[in-house]
């Protein structure tokens, strides 16, 4: 059984619209795929219908952007009700603050000359995606300011650049408690990829545990072979399991559907948890 149960759509940043996601799976020889576009649902029906004709299963999931304390969190959140009213208005708010961040970042960017504009920017990600720093890339790499969306990330987009803004962010804690409350199975994503920029304190996943954490994804392409250690150990150490995926974001970054995967026996416990009655859909 072959498991990734983190990709994302042109929903959010990835460059494949939802359906053709699935269907790369299918390619890849993927027996299930999770959608887990940020900050969003809306990729999930055309994907259902996508999973149903190409016989690859498919689990209806969310990637979350959430803080702690200023440092950035991304919660994997899977089966959850997408009706629940907490949640969705944390997605809401996180969806239009990104919105307005986009907007100050391509501002502070085109006044010093560099060629991006906004209109540009919404052009590229599409009507209703969820706007982040990728679709700006994509906006440079079409003016031919930069060649790839990570070259424009290791310049003007990095964390540390002076045209970076953040942008709005349920606290981690308080949305592993509203995932739980939405029927859904939290499990935190790259917990420990510390070239992304800062990560969290091994008492802040405890933390996390306490309020029902499910799992940390250990096997991510982010962590170094120390970092997956470090997850496997501290997530039995806190009784929780631990996934792998890929991250697949289409053409959009270098990584392939399937380069890590997860247990049957931990989609089976993730099935078994959520309380939600969103199932994994399957043909
Ligand atoms: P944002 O959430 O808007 O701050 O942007 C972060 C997103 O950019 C995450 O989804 C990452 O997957 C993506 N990202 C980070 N680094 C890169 C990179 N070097 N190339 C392409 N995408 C990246
Ligand atoms: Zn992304
Ligand atoms: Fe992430
Ligand atoms: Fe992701």
């Amino acid at each position: 059984m072959q498991i990734d149960l983190h990709t994302h759509s042109s929903a959010s940043d990835g460059t494949q619209l939802p359906a053709e996601v699935v269907r790369s799976a299918a390619q890849a020889g993927l027996d299930v795929v999770a959608l887990t576009d940020h900050d969003t649902y809306s990729g999930w029906p055309a994907a259902e219908a996508a999973a149903l004709e190409l016989g690859v299963d498919l689990v209806r999931g969310v990637e979350i952007s959430c803080t702690h304390r200023g440092i950035s969190v991304h919660l994997l959140a899977y089966l959850v009700d997408p009706e629940h009213p907490g949640l969705h208005a944390e997605l809401v708010r996180a969806k239009d603050s990104r919105e307005t961040r986009v907007a100050r970042m391509v501002a502070a960017m085109a006044a010093d000359g560099i060629p991006v504009s906004l209109e540009q920017v919404h052009a590229l990600a599409g009507e209703g995606a969820t706007l982040g720093r990728p679709h700006i890339a994509d906006a440079l790499v079409e003016s031919g300011y930069v060649g790839t969306r990570d070259e424009a990330f290791a310049e003007v987009l990095r964390n540390g650049s002076p045209y970076y803004a953040s942008h709005y962010a349920p606290d981690a804690v308080r949305a592993v408690e509203l995932v739980r409350a939405a029927g859904g199975v939290p499990v935190m994503a790259h917990p420990f990829a510390n070239a992304r920029g800062w990560t969290v304190a091994d008492e802040v996943v405890a933390e996390m545990a306490d309020a029902g954490l499910a799992g940390l994804e250990a096997d991510h392409r982010d962590h170094s072979t120390r970092e997956r250690a470090h997850a496997h150990t501290l997530a039995a150490r806190l009784g929780m399991f631990t996934t792998g995926s890929s991250d697949y974001h289409g053409t959009g970054k270098q990584n392939r559907l399937g380069e890590n995967t997860t247990a049957p026996e931990v989609l089976k416990q993730i099935e078994d948890e959520a309380t939600s009655g969103v199932g994994v859909v399957s043909a």
